[in-house]
């Protein structure tokens, strides 16, 4: 080696040797250097907190990294924050919607309302396009967490859970189910070359019907990004028992789920609440004495209450049955959540529309608007479990909250009408126009979760 190339070679050994310690260097001195997060600083006129039912004149939300740092009258704004201007609305926390599908949207037109032919007439991928859109709809209307309840084909409620916490997209926080298990056939009556030949139960339903499918079926739902376990407790007269129930929390229960309950018949509700079920979905299996023992055991009630407006959707025996049901769970002092079951298309409304026009039968029941509001909010955030992260408008808590125009506590109808909306601290709405530019990202800006 010539002394020229020796020394070049020197050089450059001792450049690999320290490179690591010169990166280490700089990036610490970039540590130091790099600014703080910028802040933001909302001026609500008014700030509901749902769950003692009252509000605050003239306060003060400071927000930096995504989370409430600060709420107060006597919050001074630091230099350097961008202020926005809510002084002439009510800031309420997110609402939560406990009950819908996303990923599927039935209508008149082409499959006469029935869910059945929408599986067969459309895909899995094209189902997570529109179960996107639906959940920018819904975000528009309020619902800053959805829980997503099953069919939603080959688990687009997962992939869009993952899409929107990687930032891809703007949308509610998902809580997914993943399929809905069941006994065999699932909530399809097929004919037997559907059911045997061309197995078109699955992926709509995940049929469990022995203990080992069961325990295999939980675990399929949690390998696969569940947040929830979602079952049909009585969708067929074979139905699950009171130990099989069981067996689903159980196994739930080792991957940190919770189990929910689809239930029409008063036999199944009771088979739930006896095995101490989390939820149950729908109304059809409630009475009295189960809802005394709901709320007793504190067992979730999300009663699927569509109103009479959705010409189609209920009779008016099923909606007479529905409001009275409400009101006696409501007296019994159930936990209730707000959920629709929205899985249709309404011509002329979005998804989020559709969602909260479902308060016109709470009111229907005579729930005042304090309690309608948290079944909203803070029993919403329970049931989703999120009640410690993501939900109250607390410091530390993600940034998430809405305003309207007026008082919700004293007239729950201004929810129809959300002019605001902030999602992890960045604005998706305002003014009564959506604005989500900031949500939508080329990669995965939050990281890439895989499950
Ligand atoms: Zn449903």
């Amino acid at each position: 080696m010539n002394p020229n190339r020796r020394a070049a070679f020197v050089a450059a050994l001792l450049c690999v040797i320290c490179a690591p310690a010169f990166l280490a260097a700089q990036a610490s001195a970039q540590q130091s250097a790099a600014p703080p997060a910028p802040i933001t600083a909302i001026r609500a006129g008014r700030l509901i907190d749902p769950e003692t039912g009252t509000s605050a004149a003239n306060q003060v939300i400071l927000i930096q990294n995504g989370r409430f740092t600060a709420i107060g009258a006597n919050v001074a704004i630091p230099a350097g924050a961008s202020v926005i201007d809510l002084s002439q609305l009510t800031v309420v926390p997110g609402l939560v919607e406990a009950h819908n599908h996303l990923a599927l949207t039935y209508k008149e037109v082409p499959e006469r309302n029935s869910y059945y032919l929408t599986q067969i007439l459309e895909d899995t991928p094209f189902r997570a396009i529109q179960a996107a859109s639906n959940g920018i709809q819904m975000l528009a209307s309020g619902f800053t967490i959805v829980r997503d309840m099953g069919n939603n084909g080959n688990y687009a409620d997962i992939a869009l859970r993952k899409a929107i916490e990687q930032g891809w997209l703007p949308g509610p926080t998902i809580i997914p189910s993943g399929l809905i298990i069941g006994g065999l056939g699932g909530q399809f009556s097929p004919t037997p070359e559907m059911a045997f030949d061309k197995k078109i139960v699955y992926p709509e339903y995940l049929e469990a019907d022995t203990r080992d499918e069961m325990i295999k079926a939980v675990r399929q739902n949690a390998l696969v990004g569940a947040r929830v376990i979602k079952i049909c407790v009585d969708c067929k007269p074979w139905g699950y028992t009171t130990d099989e129930i069981r067996l689903f929390i159980s196994e739930a229960a080792k991957a940190g789920l919770k189990v929910e309950g689809h239930v029409q018949t008063v036999e199944g509700a009771r088979r739930a609440v006896d095995a101490g079920i989390w939820s149950i979905a729908h109304d059809r299996g409630m009475t009295d004495s189960i809802h005394k023992v709901m709320a007793q055991k504190h067992i979730f009630r999300a009663g699927t209450e569509t109103p009479i407006s959705l010409v189609g959707h209920t009779t008016p025996e099923g909606y007479k049955f529905t409001v009275e049901m409400l009101r006696n769970a409501w007296q019994n002092k159930v936990p209730l959540t707000f959920s629709t079951d929205a899985d249709y298309y309404v011509p002329g409304k979005t998804r989020g529309e559709v969602a909260i026009s479902f308060i016109e039968t709470w009111k229907a029941a005579g729930i005042p608007a304090p309690d309608i509001l948290r079944a909203m909010t803070v029993t919403g955030y329970e049931v989703s479990e999120t009640e410690r992260t993501r939900g109250p408008i607390k410091v530390g808590m993600a940034a998430d909250l809405i305003a309207v125009r007026g008082n919700p506590l004293d007239n729950i109808d201004v929810l129809r009408d959300v002019q605001f909306v902030l999602k992890n601290g960045m604005v998706f709405k305002q003014g009564g126009i959506m604005t989500p530019g900031a949500f939508f990202n080329g990669g995965p800006v939050n990281g890439t979760n895989r499950r």
